[in-house]
């Protein structure tokens, strides 16, 4: 079984996403099966991508129940309370249905109060268990427990098997690229760094290839992850890598104008997520307003008044972002800036907080989402003075949502009237019951839709997957409603 279920990740990756995915492996009898849970942002997500894909390519099969599994994998999250409860859960559930349990991911990493692994600990009967990023030792525990299946002529090759990529966890037509691994940052609230390590950037001919059989494969829309997409390549000091036979530098302007690049022949979409404001980025929106990448960009300020993003350790804090969030407004006007910010951290004033909610205003975030401070285990804000009482971070969170709200709902006004193109991932009966798709402006799971109504002509068809042109008519709450042209 390979389903993800409200993970809830880092507070840059609000991912509310509920839905059961199956990869449906077309396996023979014989093939010993393997049941997958996958919690998490999609920088977890990918890493079961990896796991699965060896899995497949072993020949073990997925099972869709804990109960017809020879074995549970359970891919974890660690990085707030409610994670940790969750994925601590899903082993005790798994457990119970299975017995026989292998622990991954962020929360394998992490230790208790008694200074021993924490998983461990709280399910001391769990196979084996390991960090994030892990496919190796993953693959080492399956095989000591279910050894490798005989058969080697079994087509266990999943429908959702990308030639030369792998197994992708998503709908055929977006697809994550991650760019990076682990974090050079200490902000101090975060304990990601210490779970999946400093920054290593994938080598760029890598990531290009990768992106190119994405493309090639169907997905028309291609969304750049990492801790930090600003900071590709610093760790390899930038280094000249090649792709197609052509020096191309590690560093994110270069990787991004050649996706941009790679997606015009297939129409594709390039979105960025987790992106700083640092100077350079600014060199990135020319790209946007060309329409070489989409005008969207996930920047994760967490706050805006400096003395609390010194206390968070926050990279570019120094940075004027109003400034050049007004910039990049001027560069390109239809540029959409999605945020997520934490209220009520340690020591946070009402002053403080009311600058925040100012910022909000004039930087007209489109879409914004908001955690009220929750202190995670091990991470260097516990120890900060100042702590908040639980209802007034909550207060604060519902005051921030509410001016977000207003925000956001305002700017989704104006593209009424506007016709737009979209991306449909809904569409039953060939879209003649009408459909839901994603204009630029949203990301999937994380923003908004616009819901397409029925077409009046029987002739207007649509598929899951297809661009389509859309005049918008209306809102509805988070949402636009709109019908095809
Ligand atoms: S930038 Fe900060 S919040 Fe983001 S992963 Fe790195 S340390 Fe954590």
């Amino acid at each position: 079984m390979t389903f993800r279920r409200d993970p809830i990740a880092s507070p840059e990756t609000i991912l509310p996403m509920s839905e059961q995915v199956s990869n449906a492996a077309a396996a023979g009898a014989a093939a010993p099966r393997i049941g997958f849970v996958s919690l998490g942002c999609p920088k977890a997500l990918t890493d079961s991508e990896l796991i699965l894909t060896q899995l497949s390519a072993e020949g073990y099969a997925t099972s869709k129940t804990f109960q017809g599994a020879d074995l549970v994998i359970v891919n974890t999250c660690g990085f707030i309370d409610d994670a940790v409860k969750e994925s601590l859960d899903t082993i005790g559930e798994a457990l119970a249905k299975n017995g026989k349990v292998i622990v991954t991911g962020c929360l394998g990493a992490r230790s208790g109060a008694d200074g021993g692994n924490l998983v461990q600990g709280v399910h001391p009967s769990v196979l084996a268990v390991t960090g994030p990023h892990a496919t190796q030792e993953v693959m080492d525990a399956v095989h000591a427990h279910v050894p490798k299946p005989h058969d080697p002529f079994v087509d266990l090759v999943p429908a959702t098997h990308v030639p030369g990529v792998g197994i992708k966890l998503t709908p055929k037509h977006y697809a994550y690229l991650k760019i990076s691994e682990g974090c050079n940052h200490r902000c101090s609230f975060c304990i990601i760094p210490s779970l999946r390590g400093d920054l290593v950037s994938r080598p760029v001919g890598d990531v290009l290839g990768e992106a190119q059989r994405l493309f090639e494969s169907g997905v028309k829309e291609l969304l750049v992850i990492s801790q930090d997409t600003s900071a590709y390549g610093v760790d390899v000091k930038y280094r000249t890598g090649f792709w197609d036979g052509k020096p191309v530098k590690t560093r994110m302007l270069d990787l991004v104008a050649r996706l941009g690049e790679l997606a015009k022949p297939y129409g594709a979409w390039v979105r960025l997520h987790y992106v700083y404001p640092y100077p350079h980025v600014d060199e990135v929106i020319p790209l946007m307003a060309q329409g070489l990448v989409l005008p969207y960009l996930d920047v994760p300020f967490q706050h805006a008044h400096p003395d609390v993003l010194k206390r968070m350790k926050r990279p570019a804090s120094g940075e004027r972002n109003l400034e050049r969030i007004q910039a990049w407004r001027a560069a390109c006007p239809q540029i959409v800036v999605r945020s997520t910010f934490i209220a009520g951290f340690p020591g946070e004033t009402e002053a403080e907080f009311a600058y925040l909610l100012d910022f909000l205003k004039e930087a007209q975030i489109d879409r914004a989402g908001c955690f009220a401070y929750s202190p995670v285990n091990g991470a260097a804000a516990n120890d900060l003075p100042g702590a908040l009482p639980d209802a007034l971070r909550e207060e604060r969170r519902a005051r921030f949502m509410a001016v977000a709200e207003a925000v956001s709902t305002a700017k989704l006004a104006q593209r009424v009237g506007a016709t737009m193109q979209v991306l449909v991932d809904s569409a039953p009966a060939l879209g003649r019951k009408g459909g839901v798709a994603r204009t630029y402006a949203d990301a999937p799971e994380i923003d908004g839709t616009v819901k397409i109504l029925p077409p009046t002509k029987a002739s207007k068809t649509m598929k899951v997957g297809d661009f389509a042109r859309v005049r918008i008519i209306g809102t509805a709450g988070h949402d636009l409603v709109g019908e095809l042209v």
